[in-house]
């Protein structure tokens, strides 16, 4: 199994399986963010990915998504707002 090696920003450098790594690519498709739980303080962490970072990811495999190029609409975001604005314990809508 190929090692990763990166870093956490509580812990610092740390290594990682490519089962522990999912990467998140933008609709180009060349660059994104990778997403990995460190092992160390079972934090999950977000590192951007270069282009050359991409490569490496697809290479050995890990679990890829596309970022959705239109990920929140102005509607849903008032929607959002009225929602808070209706809801006299907003940390609910979290939980729901
Ligand atoms: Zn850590």
């Amino acid at each position: 199994m190929i090692t990763i090696k990166t870093t956490c920003t509580r812990c610092g450098a740390i290594k990682l399986t490519g089962y522990d790594v999912s990467l998140q690519l933008r609709p180009n498709g060349r660059e994104g963010h990778y997403r990995f739980t460190c092992p160390t303080c079972a934090q999950s962490r977000l590192r951007p990915a270069n282009a050359r970072v991409v490569n490496v990811l697809l290479a050995i495999g890990v679990s890829v998504e596309i970022d959705d190029p239109d990920p929140i609409t102005e509607l849903e975001i008032m929607t959002f707002v009225a929602a808070l604005e209706a809801e006299p314990d907003p940390f609910r809508l979290l939980a729901g």
